[in-house]
C-alpha cells in the first residue's frame, strides 16, 4: 500500500513525542501490512517518551514507539500462507533470530539476537505497521480490540505464574500495575489458596482486591513482611511474583518466602540490587527465575485458552481509553502511576 499515515514518532534524541505524517511501511515477501485498531501503552514507551539512560543507551531515532496493539491485515507479502486480509490479529513483540544457541534449543524467548518491535524497529503508534507473518497472532473477532491488544503484556503475567507451580500455593504479588493485577486474577483462577498483593498505590490495590487479592497491602502502612508470616503462622509464602523492580520490596520478596519458595523476578530495577544471598536464597534453598518476555509460543497458546475459558475479566484493569491523538496525555497519565492499562483506540 502506498500513501501516508499518522504515526507517533520519536525525531529527536530527547524526551517527549511527535505525532507525524510519514510513509506507510512496505511489506516484504514473508510480511504482513496491519492497520492498527487498539493499542495499548507499556512502562517501555514512557521510559522511551521520557528518554531516559536505558532509551538513549538502546533506541534510534527517528522511531515509531508503542508494541502492544491489534488490529486487521491489509496486506500479505508474496510467500505469506498463514493469513489472509481482513484476519484479525496481535503479534508476538520479540522477534527472534532463529539461527543463535537459545532459538535451536527450544529457548526462542532469550534470543541472543532479538529484535523488539517499537524499540529496535518501528512500533504500533501509527495506522499502520509491517510485521514478519511468523509472529502475527491471530484473534478471534470476537474478542473486543481493547482485550486483543493488550494479549501481549498478558502474556507476561501468564509466563511469570506458571513458572512453577501455583494451585493451592500461598502467593505474594509484588507490584500492581497490569501485569502484577493480572497475575493476581490468574492465581486466583488458578486455585492459590492465598493471595498477598502489595503495592502503595491505593488506586491499584483496590484493583488487585477485585481481581481477587486476599490481601491488599501498602507497604508504606503495614510490613508486609510481618504481616505475611502472621497469615502464614511464620512460614512465610510458596511463591513470590515480584513485578515491581523496587530494590526494598525484592528484599521483603525474599524475607517473606518460605524454605524451598519460588521466586519469579519480572519488573525491572532501574540499578543493581543489594541482597543478602545467603539468607535470602542459598539457605532458603529459593528456586529463582528471570521472566523474560513470554515463551514462543507456548505461552501465547495458553494465553488464548485462558481468554476463550473467559473466568478472568482482563478488562477490569483497563482504566482508560483514549483516541490515539491523545498520546502524549495518555504518557503524561501513565508517568503519574495512577491508572491500570491506558489502551488508545484508532
Ligand atoms: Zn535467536
Amino acid at each position: 500500500m502506498i500513501g501516508k499515515m499518522q504515526a507517533a514518532l520519536k525525531v529527536e534524541a530527547a524526551p517527549g513525542v511527535t505525532i507525524d505524517l510519514v510513509d506507510i511501511p512496505r511489506i516484504g515477501p514473508c510480511d504482513v501490512l496491519i492497520e492498527v485498531k487498539a493499542a495499548s501503552i507499556c512502562g517501555t514507551d514512557v521510559h522511551i517518551y521520557e528518554w531516559d539512560a536505558w532509551a538513549r543507551s538502546r533506541v534510534e531515532v527517528p522511531r515509531i514507539f508503542g508494541h502492544e496493539f491489534a488490529g486487521l491485515v491489509v496486506e500479505v507479502g508474496h510467500d505469506v500462507t498463514s493469513l489472509v486480509p481482513g484476519d484479525f490479529v496481535t503479534a508476538e513483540t520479540h522477534i527472534t533470530c532463529g539461527e543463535c544457541y537459545q532459538c535451536r534449543t527450544g529457548q526462542g524467548h532469550i534470543c541472543r539476537n532479538v529484535k523488539i518491535v517499537g524499540v529496535d524497529r518501528d512500533g504500533a503508534f501509527a495506522q499502520y505497521i509491517a510485521l514478519p507473518a511468523s509472529v502475527a497472532w491471530k484473534t478471534g473477532k470476537e474478542i473486543e480490540q481493547n482485550v486483543a491488544s493488550i494479549q501481549e503484556p498478558f502474556g507476561n503475567a501468564v509466563h511469570a505464574v506458571y513458572a512453577g507451580e501455583i494451585t493451592h500455593k500461598t502467593v505474594v504479588i509484588s507490584g500492581c500495575g497490569p501485569i502484577g493485577l493480572w497475575a493476581v486474577g490468574l492465581c486466583r483462577i488458578s486455585g492459590s489458596s492465598t493471595i498477598f498483593a502489595l503495592e502503595p498505590n491505593h488506586k491499584r490495590l483496590d484493583l488487585a482486591h477485585a481481581m481477587g487479592a486476599d490481601y491488599t497491602l501498602d507497604p508504606r502502612e503495614v510490613d508486609p513482611v510481618e504481616h505475611i508470616l502472621e497469615v502464614t503462622e511464620g512460614l512465610g509464602v510458596d511463591v513470590v511474583l515480584e513485578m515491581s523492580g523496587n530494590p526494598g520490596a525484592i528484599r521483603q520478596g525474599f524475607q517473606a518466602l518460605r524454605n524451598g519458595g519460588r521466586v519469579s523476578l519480572l519488573g525491572l530495577p532501574a540499578t543493581s540490587v543489594e541482597l543478602d544471598l545467603a539468607n535470602a536464597i542459598i539457605f532458603k534453598g529459593a528456586t529463582v527465575s528471570g521472566i523474560s518476555g513470554r515463551r514462543l509460543f507456548d505461552t501465547w497458546y495458553r494465553t488464548r485458552r485462558i481468554l476463550q475459558q473467559g473466568q478472568l475479566d482482563l478488562k477490569l484493569v483497563i482504566t482508560h481509553t483514549l483516541p490515539f491523538e491523545r498520546l502524549q496525555e495518555a504518557l503524561e497519565i501513565m508517568k503519574s502511576g495512577d491508572c491500570g492499562k491506558i489502551v488508545l483506540t484508532f
